[in-house]
């Protein structure tokens, strides 16, 4: 297998002609051609263990979900104002893993428009323009999401926060104010909320929505603190609020001990938005609203979204929750993960450069520190792991405020073996760094 030859004439074809703010992973780019449930293959032979494509929900060209676009794509696929028996089966569907006062449905085709929609229809319901967000969080790319993402509107080619955006403190345990030690870490960070609806009450504005992670993805795979959203929750609804969960990155079984995050935190949003992994890399994203939202926003205007809903993007819906339930993939992330973060943390008491090991199910992180006391981020190291880690065949990427998290949320697929294999790996790398040990 030639390591070595380079794509020249293909890097060069996609600089000039593809939008050319959009990284390429790795050092020494990959050129993948083919998928297969948490496998992925390149050009030259090789194959990969996905560990972190959290979109292949089921596992990459899950052949259920494949037969079932293939078979609605050669029959019909149009707009969504004829009547069609997949969108209120989908509907239905969907409706049965949430909460009874979460019951309207409106379909997107990314998680951006969702977020934004999401966005338009608080502000519609309160009459407030005013949404509070946690500092590093992304919500997506159209320009409301932009807005309510400082990881975006805060870095490199950002633009100022927009004055009726607020952030409100990252509840992170591992190096926040509060740590996993402080009893009560939920509330106190939970009070940075109640401080800006107090703020905006002063100036005499409310608060149209809160909108939030149930994990927090990009904010450093943090898993929020007991009571945080159950507190944030009732401050914002008692100021007139909306709850809006962003599940777009960890909800549908991934957090394994519960279908949804906000499950975990023992709260109903009043919205909640899907992505990501309910189309298994189909474009598909909704929003899903109570009776009442949905009833102020039918104001006249029409939602109409020219794919948002087709008959494709619905079966692929069913057949992804399909195989969910009939492969009891919930129950494999839980069991999956628990085995995943027993390893991860057996090499924590080893090697000193690991700092912190969280998550739920498989939506993990592991973050990577020069010192311990110090925790400056081990941004060099966790990069040049990710390249090795490549070359034993095992996909893995970073995130976190800082760069300096390792993520791990593969396609729920992923099983015992691969979590055992992958830890096997990853000290070897460490064995091979002369990584210092604890
Ligand atoms: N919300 C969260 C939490 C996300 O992680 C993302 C994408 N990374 C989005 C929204 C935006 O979704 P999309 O890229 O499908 O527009």
């Amino acid at each position: 297998i030639d390591k070595t030859a380079g794509y020249g004439s293909l890097l060069k074809e996609r600089k000039k002609h593809i939008g050319r703010n959009l990284s390429i992973s790795y050092r020494q780019p990959l050129k993948i051609v083919k998928g297969a449930l948490q496998y992925l293959y390149d050009d030259r032979g090789n194959t990969f263990v996905d560990c972190v494509n959290n979109v292949s929900h089921v596992g990459h060209c899950h052949p259920t979900v494949v037969k079932a676009m293939q078979k609605q794509i050669a029959i019909l696929n149009t707009n969504t104002r004829y009547l069609n028996d997949n969108i209120t089966a989908y509907a239905k569907a969907l409706i049965q893993t949430l909460p009874p006062k979460l019951s309207v449905c409106y379909f997107t085709n990314s998680g951006s428009e969702a977020n934004d929609l999401a966005i338009r229809m608080s502000r519609h319901f309160t009459k407030q323009q005013d949404v509070i967000v946690l500092d590093h969080a992304y919500h997506g790319t159209t320009t409301v999401a932009m807005e309510m993402s400082p990881y975006k509107f805060d870095g490199k080619g950002g633009f100022a926060q927009k004055p009726y955006i607020h952030k409100a403190v990252s509840p992170d345990l591992y190096r926040g104010e509060f740590r996993y030690q402080h009893e009560d870490a939920g509330s106190k960070y939970a009070g940075s909320v109640k401080n800006i609806i107090e703020q905006l009450s002063a100036a005499d504005k409310g608060v149209a929505a809160f909108i939030c992670e149930t994990l927090l993805g990009v904010g450093g795979q943090i898993p929020l603190p007991a009571n945080y959203l159950k507190e944030v929750y009732s401050y914002v609804q008692a100021a007139g609020g909306i709850c809006i969960a962003d599940e777009v990155q960890v909800g549908f079984g991934r957090v394994g001990e519960r279908f949804w995050g906000f499950e975990l935190q023992d709260v109903e949003p009043d919205i909640v938005v899907l992505g990501k992994p309910i189309g298994n890399g189909h474009p598909l994203a909704a929003v899903i609203v109570t009776e009442e939202i949905a009833e102020r926003f039918n104001n006249g205007m029409e939602y109409f979204n020219t794919y948002g809903g087709n008959p494709v993007s619905m079966t692929t819906g069913l057949s992804v929750l399909n195989v969910i339930k009939d492969e009891s993939l919930q129950q494999h992330a839980k069991e999956t993960g628990e085995h995943l973060l027993h390893l991860l943390r057996l090499l924590m008491d080893k090697y000193s450069i690991i700092g912190d090991v969280r998550g739920h199910g498989l939506f993990i992180g592991a973050e990577l520190v020069r010192s311990r006391e110090t925790k400056e981020p081990a941004v060099q190291e966790i990069n040049e792991i990710v390249e090795r880690m490549k070359e034993k065949g095992f996909l893995l990427s970073t995130d976190g405020p800082l760069y300096n998290v390792l993520k791990i949320k593969p396609p729920l697929v992923f099983n015992r073996i691969d979590a055992t294999e992958m830890v096997a790996k990853l000290e070897e790398v460490l064995e091979e760094m002369n990584m210092d040990k604890v």
